[in-house]
């Protein structure tokens, strides 16, 4: 199954990901965990993005689109994938669907993940991620529940850049929901409510 993830910063996007590859041995393709990794590595990507994410704007589309082709390329992507955080632009959204069918891997579903953006700067703000393993918790997880590593807060999960990433979503990223609807792939969940719940929600919109 390939799916890509949509919804806003902090919409829970990462959680349900997490859930959906543990059950179903999916590879997760997270372009803001790649170009963390770029950053904390200080490659060359890592140093054109780091401005860029740390104001909460976008990464060039050229930058992320190549990423994102050669990680497609991998072998492990053959198995399905859940594109979570990409596309974020329509051009980036053409250029997935020109390459999908080059590979002749379409995609099963476009999964909206659907928050307020109020209850978003609260969530974000009081975001907190693990180190080690990524596990998504909040400022009440002194350390990581699964694995007992660090929890950390992210450079862009303070409140100014939070409702900038909350704006360029709006303009940039919001308008590939009619394009998803328009291609007859949009699942739409609430996910204001307990990630338990949403999950389940999920794999019932999705046939799992
Ligand atoms: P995320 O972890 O998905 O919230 O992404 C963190 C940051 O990485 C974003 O605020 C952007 O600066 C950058 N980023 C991640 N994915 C993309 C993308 N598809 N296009 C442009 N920038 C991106």
């Amino acid at each position: 199954m390939n799916i890509v993830l949509l919804g806003a910063p902090g919409a829970g996007k990462g959680t349900q990901a997490a859930k959906l590859i543990d059950e179903y041995n999916l590879c997760h393709i997270s372009t803001g965990d790649m170009l963390r990794a770029a950053v904390a590595a200080g490659t060359e990507l890592g140093q054109k993005a780091k401005g860029y994410m740390d104001a909460g704007d976008l990464v060039p589309d050229d930058v992320i689109i190549g990423l994102v082709t050669e990680r497609l390329a991998e072998p492990d992507t053959e198995k399905g994938f859940i594109l979570d955080g990409f596309p974020r632009t329509s051009a980036q959204a053409v250029a997935l669907d020109a390459e999908l069918s080059k590979l002749e891997r379409p995609l099963d579903a476009a999964l909206l993940i659907d928050v307020d953006p109020e209850v978003i700067v609260g969530r974000l703000c009081s975001r907190r991620v693990c180190r080690d393993c990524g596990y998504i918790g909040t400022v009440a997880d002194t350390v990581c529940p699964k694995c007992d590593g660090e929890m950390y807060q992210r450079d862009d999960d303070n409140e100014a850049t939070v409702r900038n990433r909350l704006e360029v979503y709006e303009k940039s990223t919001s308008p590939l929901i009619d394009y998803y609807r328009g291609c007859e792939l949009l699942v739409t969940i609430d996910g204001d409510r307990d990630p338990e719940v949403v999950y389940a929600d999920v794999k019932d919109a999705l046939g799992l």
